[in-house]
């Protein structure tokens, strides 16, 4: 199992790090974020280390999904949250401050919780849509 000694996550599934764990099993850590922005927000990682999402194998992203979705359930049906936001961050311009495989799952509950998404409408910039979906397509 990979494991970065420099890691403050696999130093977390290594039990090295004093924290609140919901639910673990071999190869699937969550557990509470010390900076939470609302009430249960909780983090879900994979135990072996990868940067980010976008390096993960499918059999453990899909792991960790399961994982995910079933907190966020859960903060439906036992927080009381009205909503939740999945969400995982690769890279540094992106948000990513540990920079191993992380999935953020974060109860709603009103306006007044502390994460903001706002999506700014880029349509006048006049994008070329044809041409940017043809540059991904191209690349996949
Ligand atoms: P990122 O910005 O990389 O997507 O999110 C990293 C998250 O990890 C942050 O929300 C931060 O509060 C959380 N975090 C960083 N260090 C620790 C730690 O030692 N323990 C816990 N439980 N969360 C941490
Ligand atoms: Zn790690």
């Amino acid at each position: 199992m990979k494991f970065d000694p420099n890691c403050i996550f696999c130093k977390i599934a290594d039990k090295k790090i004093d924290t609140i764990i919901i639910y673990e099993d071999d190869d699937v850590m969550a557990f509470l974020d010390t900076n939470p922005v609302s009430y249960g927000h909780c983090l879900v990682i994979s135990k072996e280390h990868y940067d980010s999402f976008l390096s993960t194998p499918k059999d453990i992203m899909n792991k960790v999904m399961n994982v995910a979705q079933r907190i966020g359930q859960v903060d439906i049906t036992s927080l009381g949250a009205k909503g939740v936001n999945i969400l995982t961050n690769c890279y540094e311009a992106a948000g990513q401050s540990v920079k191993h495989f992380h999935v953020h799952v974060i109860p709603r509950y009103d306006t007044t919780d502390g994460l903001q998404i706002s999506m700014k409408d880029m349509s006048e910039e006049k994008l070329n849509l044809p041409t940017i979906a043809k540059e991904i397509t191209k690349g996949m």
